[in-house]
């Protein structure tokens, strides 16, 4: 099975589209999607949409939550703050509960697992950084790989004698092993690439592929722009950041 698996849309419908595309080209099977669908973006309903169109399986990220009033965002930086709080009065109440119902993990069985953040606290949606922050989660790890989003930069954690990673495009993920590898962001890449990020996961031959697709940028800058969100959302995306 191909499974394309993405993560950290934030609205970038221009973005996911090209994803989508990218994914179709590389017969890809089935959809994951790691969370934060929303928030920072221009078209929240639209990358909902087409989301849940790919019959994607899906877990809960922080932005969900905080636009579904399920998460406090007294913590939030201005910026996110406020794309929560416009993101939320672009959505509906089905939409809303939608994403207040997510899963915070999804698990296929003997074959992968799905979270936002971590496993050992997945509702705290903390950064899996460090060599350790991998290992807490590789510890409760009982299926060969977890896929997990939410740092929006793109980097693999392999479990053995000591923890250890990689960045590279492409790695092997060993069946009787066990993986943690972070997908990048596809609407707001954060490891300054601009290119949307995705992940391709073959399980029969034990390979996991970064992909890098270029989209149509300044047309998700001039949204950001025109819909009354805080610019610099729009301009990051210009420099990967
Ligand atoms: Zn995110």
């Amino acid at each position: 099975m191909r499974y394309g698996i993405y993560s950290d849309i934030h609205a970038n419908l221009e973005a996911l589209q090209a994803v989508f595309d990218r994914f179709e080209k590389e017969n890809v099977d089935e959809y994951i999607c790691l969370g934060d669908i929303v928030g920072y973006g221009a078209n929240p309903r639209e990358c909902l949409q087409l989301v849940l169109e790919h019959k994607s399986l899906i877990v809960a990220g922080n932005h969900d939550y905080a636009v579904a009033g399920k998460l406090n965002i007294d913590f939030f930086n201005p910026y996110a703050k406020e794309a929560v709080l416009w993101t939320r009065k672009q959505l509906n109440e089905q939409e809303l509960q939608y994403l207040a119902n997510l899963d915070l993990i999804q698990k296929v069985e003997n074959v992968l697992t799905i979270v936002h953040g971590t496993m050992n606290f997945p509702e705290m949606f903390d950064y899996i950084q460090t060599s350790y922050d991998a290992h807490l989660t590789l510890e409760l790890l009982d299926t060969p790989v977890c896929f997990l989003g939410h740092s929006h930069v793109p980097v693999a954690f392999f479990q053995g004698p000591t923890v250890s990673f990689s960045m590279d495009e492409e790695f092997a993920v060993p069946k009787d092993g066990k993986t943690l590898v972070n997908v990048g962001s596809v609407g707001q890449p954060r490891d300054e690439n601009p290119q949307a990020c995705c992940a391709i996961y073959d399980d029969e031959a034990e390979k996991v592929s970064i992909l890098r697709v270029e989209y149509d940028i300044e047309a998700a800058i001039k949204k950001i722009t025109t819909s009354g969100l805080p610019e610099i959302l729009g301009e990051r995306l210009r420099y990967g950041r």
